[in-house]
């Protein structure tokens, strides 16, 4: 199997089961350094430097975080790129084959990690994701109860967002048809009133989050849940602002 496809078959196993990727104490034997015996640090041995062989861990553990929310995305900055240069391919260009696998597999980790950890929001969701939630089959049969309710047309829509939402899918629906002539300014302005609104509106929604990473971080595992609600309107809000935007500046 080629170097590439054993890191997207680690990814795959990944998005699947991510509990049983963790590192049990009784895989305690390979923490031992490969090159000198020694114990191993997380990613070189603190002994002898050397690399050791990549290991399916979550994005926290690599970075040798807790499975906290709030965290320090300048710390996390700063060692991404230190743990960068002592990974790069130039460093290992003498040494074995499998020194050399092995870094590439770790930059690969590394990048993942990074790219997921630093955006708060991919944060959470990967967080979500190793408790066991899954969002896609929450918004499922978010869209389903809307289904039941009447609303099949507007997905899932936040109940405190509803009358917001149909008169804004109306004006949007009115501009729409009326293409040729330009936009009348009366509409621009209801419309970039509902945009403000919305904005202000995903501002409280990203303040709510915040209070739900506090309390998952204090150890409230009924944070999660929040947590979801908080993302499940976030996108319905982000996807109106997106249709808003279209109408307002049709070139962008
Ligand atoms: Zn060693």
């Amino acid at each position: 199997m080629s170097h590439r496809l054993k890191i997207a078959a680690n990814h795959a196993e990944k998005a699947e089961s991510p509990r049983a990727l963790q590192v049990t104490d009784d895989q305690s034997q390979q923490h031992r350094c490969w090159s000198c015996g020694d114990m191993r640090a997380e990613h070189f041995c603190a002994e002898c430097g050397h690399v050791q062989p990549a290991q399916p861990t979550d994005f926290f553990s690599f970075f040798g975080l807790p499975r906290k929310l709030n965290l320090d995305e300048s710390v996390l900055e700063r060692e991404f790129y230190a743990l960068s240069r002592k990974l790069h391919p130039d460093v290992y260009s003498r040494a074995s084959a499998r020194e050399q696998e092995w870094s590439l597999e770790k930059t690969s980790q590394l990048n993942d990690a990074y790219r997921t950890l630093k955006d708060p929001i991919s944060r959470t969701e990967y967080l979500l994701m190793l408790e066991g939630i899954k969002l896609e089959e929450q918004s499922k049969l978010a869209t389903e109860t809307a289904r039941a309710a009447g609303i099949a047309k507007i997905q899932a829509v936040p109940p405190e967002l509803l009358e917001e939402a149909f008169e804004l899918n109306m004006l949007l629906e009115e501009t729409r048809s009326e293409t040729g002539s330009g936009m009348d300014e009366d509409v621009r302005a209801q419309l970039q009133e509902h945009g403000a609104g919305l904005t202000e509106r995903l501002n409280q929604l990203h303040n709510e989050l915040r209070t739900a990473w506090n309390q998952w971080d204090a150890g409230d595992p009924t944070a999660t849940s929040r947590m979801v609600d908080v993302l499940h309107r976030r996108k319905y809000l982000r996807n109106l602002l997106r249709d808003l935007q279209d109408v307002l500046s049709p070139t962008a």
